[in-house]
């Protein structure tokens, strides 16, 4: 029961009751006990996050899309060439409204994910299709870094149940940190195998690896061992935060390891649907 209730001195407080019965021994009603528990401040702190968020998606999401659409349109050189410099600040323009883009989707997708309000959309997904896909998908981002992606080995033809889009995100989380902190000339591999009545996809890199003293906090939110590569680089310290929680919603799990020979290798593993494994493809 949420009741609000005016104190003494004329304030008014929101308080969640209990109330539970007393009974004896011959199942005689002798009381109850009430119990009123004072949450005004967390339903303030709830409409503030509320109000946030509804700011962020709207007031700033909203507008910042268009610009990234004109600066889009006005880069393809659709409406005549720039001169150089104005075509070097458009393209900056560009990145960096992207970048900021891709900070507010990583701050609403995690509170979506927090306040449960993410609902995935699951279905059967043939996982070496989505793995190709991934691969296509981010080779030009790799490129940026003069990285190479690559598929280690044919991967398992498997059926998995996941939302394709989220598991889409965690691929494309995964792949292009990989290539952000890979060494410029460098290789990424994907792989995925059969383990533990699951299977679990592999991202190896040959960058310089997690250090020590971040491991514990690698994912959480905003965690980011070297800020100032960061800010070179791109990236908002969210990505890995969001990916153990979309795998884990999916029923998975998500964990790294040094590579062997340098680099990281992050992993994840979803439960695979033993009477799906297919042949397709
Ligand atoms: P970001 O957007 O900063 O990449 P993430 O949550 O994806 O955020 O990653 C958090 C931090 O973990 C990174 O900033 C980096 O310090 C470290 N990290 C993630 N992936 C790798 C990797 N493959 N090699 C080395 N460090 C990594």
């Amino acid at each position: 029961l949420k009741i609000r209730t005016p104190r003494r001195d004329g304030i008014d407080l929101v308080c969640e009751w209990t109330v539970t019965p007393l009974v004896n021994a011959e199942a005689t009603l002798i009381g109850v006990i009430a119990q009123g528990r004072d949450i005004t401040q967390q339903l303030e702190a709830e409409r503030v996050k509320k109000e946030f968020t509804s700011t962020l998606s709207h007031e700033l999401r909203t507008p910042l899309t268009s610009i990234i659409g004109s600066l889009q349109l006005i880069n393809t050189g659709m409406f005549g060439q720039l001169d150089q410099e104005a075509a070097e600040l458009a393209l900056v323009a560009e990145r960096n409204g992207q970048r900021l883009l891709d900070l507010i989707n990583d701050v609403l997708d995690l509170e979506r994910i927090d306040s449960g309000r993410l609902s995935l959309h699951t279905e059967d997904i043939a996982l070496h299709e989505l793995l190709e896909e991934s691969l296509v998908l981010n080779r030009a981002y790799a490129e940026r870094f003069g990285v190479r992606l690559r598929l280690a080995s044919a991967p398992p033809k498997v059926m998995v149940r996941a939302d394709r889009k989220r598991l889409m995100q965690v691929m494309t989380n995964l792949i292009s940190n990989a290539a952000k902190f890979s060494p410029e000339g460098g290789q990424v591999e994907l792989s995925a195998r059969y383990a533990d009545s699951g299977v679990q996809v592999t991202v190896e890199d040959r960058g310089p690896g997690i250090p020590k003293e971040f491991r514990s906090r690698i994912f959480g939110r905003f965690a980011q061992a070297d800020s100032a590569l960061t800010r070179r680089k791109g990236g908002t310290g969210l990505g890995l935060a969001i990916c153990k929680r979309l795998v884990e919603l999916m029923g998975g799990e998500i964990w790294y390891a040094d590579r062997e020979g340098g680099g990281t290798s992050f992993c994840f593993r979803l439960p695979a649907q033993d009477s799906a494994r297919v042949a397709s493809g």
